[in-house]
């Protein structure tokens, strides 16, 4: 029989995680099927087939899952942006808000190249202040924003607005 699954299919909600109240969409379900995992991968690249990309961008931490599959499909290399302090080399760094307080996020100073083009990869688009984060830090070592990708967004958090508005291209693959 034919499998009409898409990737929205494989991806569960948890009730209440991590508090009350909260819907946490888990991807481990799409990550964990040869198929919905494939497929997620190879949608994230369809809006940017033929376009010229040097490096993958992977967000701490699904994005690294995600990003290393993209990087290794495009044949590019894959650049890690993690929360601060994990990186063991010299870093760039950016402070972004979150609901409650701050956080940060870091990238290895030598990882980009001035003129690089880059695309973003990340599971999930909330309100954007992680990926504006990110692109921050990219354009800081003068890299270029080819796109930035997703999973899943949620639209009532106005992610797609934020990054829109700095003149960046979003797409994702189900809300
Ligand atoms: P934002 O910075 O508000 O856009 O939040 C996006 C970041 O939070 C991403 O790195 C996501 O992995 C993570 N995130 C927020 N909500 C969820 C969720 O429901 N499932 C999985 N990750 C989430």
């Amino acid at each position: 029989r034919l499998d009409t699954r898409t990737v929205r299919d494989y991806i569960r909600t948890i009730v209440d995680f991590p508090h009350e109240g909260i819907l946490f969409r888990d991807v481990t379900t799409l990550f964990a099927d040869a198929r919905g995992f494939r497929m997620a991968v190879d949608q994230l690249l369809t809006p940017y087939a033929g376009e010229p990309i040097d490096k993958v961008i992977g967000l701490e931490a699904r994005g690294f899952i995600l990003g290393g599959a993209v990087a290794h499909q495009l044949s590019v290399g894959f650049v890690p942006i993690r929360k601060k302090g994990k990186l063991p080399g010299s870093v760039i760094s950016q402070a972004y808000a979150l609901e409650y307080g701050e956080a940060v996020m870091e990238m290895h100073d030598d990882a980009l190249r001035p003129g690089d083009r880059v695309l973003i990869v990340d599971d999930l688009l909330a309100t954007g202040g992680t990926a504006v984060a990110g692109i921050s830090l990219c354009e800081r070592l003068g890299a270029r924003i080819v796109g930035c990708t997703f999973v899943i967004e949620l639209p009532e958090l106005g992610g797609r607005k934020a990054l829109e508005s700095l003149g960046h291209e979003v797409n994702a693959l189900t809300a």
